[in-house]
């Protein structure tokens, strides 16, 4: 049987009377009444119990109920339902609760009938608003998990293809005459035939550890699967000879690295191709210059860095 969460109020009057009559009114509903008689005891319990419903008196002996209002609303994270119930009855009284935010107003003495239905619309629109809150956190964290998914790989975790032209672009800072943005190209050497002879789960394994090997060698940077067994890397604030020196260091750390799968060992190489970015280029024309560069690397017989040269 499904078991129906109590609502919480929190009665707040010092008379010890009205408390009763309230209990009384609502002994019937699946609800949990708390006291408190003072304006010190009210502002512990809702920090205790965090009510659902506060039904708050006006006058009390230590503290105006609506000075009372505001700090209930300090320690109150359940942002829960104020109703003022007091036997102060102008006009101008109603009006100063609704307008510091209070819910509802039920003057003293009230009728019982009349008092239950007013609590109970007002817990049923406490409980549509939490089921809405609960809603929309869920909906923000899928969206929040779409948004990582959508430009993440799933393979490899790693960004993929529309982080380039979404955010990347913003990221890449301005060159100075030292420091440059460096891109590399890189693409696995004769990966076809990895595939062919140690399987499609082998070469997947080969894309998972050189991902890593990217990433653990380029944490200031970023790194980009750029589709099939292409990654970009995107340097960051780097000299012509720090790029230079980080490629030679991925190319050996890969040819180096031995890969496991089942009963058999493998590695593999992989050939890099660098471009200073230009920001007159634009972001894609030097994607492709950095492209290029790896095509020149494939033709002189591959495991190899190479800077593009305008001249070739
Ligand atoms: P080259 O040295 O000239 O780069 O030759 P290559 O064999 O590496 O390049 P080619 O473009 O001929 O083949 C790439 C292969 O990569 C073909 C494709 O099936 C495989 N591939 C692409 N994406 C994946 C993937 O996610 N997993 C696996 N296992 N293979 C992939
Ligand atoms: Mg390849
Ligand atoms: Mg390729």
């Amino acid at each position: 049987m499904e078991t129906v969460k109590k609502q919480i109020i929190l009665v707040v009057d010092d008379s010890l009377l009205i408390c009763k009559q309230i209990r009384t009114a609502l002994k019937e509903e699946p609800v949990f009444v708390c006291e408190a008689h003072t304006g010190e005891e009210a502002i512990e319990a809702v920090s205790q119990y965090q009510p659902d419903m506060i039904l708050l008196d006006v006058v009390l002996p230590d503290i105006e109920g609506y000075e009372l209002f505001g700090k209930l609303k300090e320690q109150d994270k359940n942002n829960a339902s104020i109703i003022f119930l007091t036997s102060k009855d102008k006009d101008e009284d109603v009006v100063r609760g609704f307008s510091m935010g209070a819910c509802d107003y039920i003057k003293k003495p009230f009728v019982q009938g009349e008092f239950r239905s007013r609590v109970n619309i007002h817990l049923l629109l406490k409980k549509q608003k939490d089921e809405l809150a609960r809603q929309n956190k869920e909906l923000r964290t899928n969206m929040e998990k779409l948004n990582f998914m959508a430009f993440r790989d799933g393979l490899t975790g790693l960004y993929n293809r529309r982080y380039v032209v979404g955010d990347l672009v913003e990221e890449i800072r301005v060159n100075n005459e030292e420091k440059k943005n460096v891109l590399i190209m890189a693409d696995i050497d004769d990966f076809k035939k990895i595939n062919d002879t140690y399987g499609h789960d082998a070469g997947d394994m080969a894309l998972v550890c050189l991902a890593n090997i990217l990433e653990g060698l380029c944490r200031e940077h970023k790194v980009v699967r750029w589709g099939g067994e292409e990654f970009l890397i995107v340097l960051f604030d780097v000299t012509e000879s720090e790029a230079w020196e980080l490629s030679e260091s991925i190319r050996k750390e890969v040819e180096s690295f031995p890969i496991f799968h089942g009963e058999k060992e493998f590695s593999m190489t992989i050939t890099l191709g660098l471009h200073i970015y230009e920001e007159d280029e634009g972001i894609e024309e030097s994607i492709q210059y950095a492209d290029k560069a790896l095509y020149k690397g494939k033709r002189s017989g591959k495991n190899c860095s190479v800077w593009y040269d305008k001249i070739n």
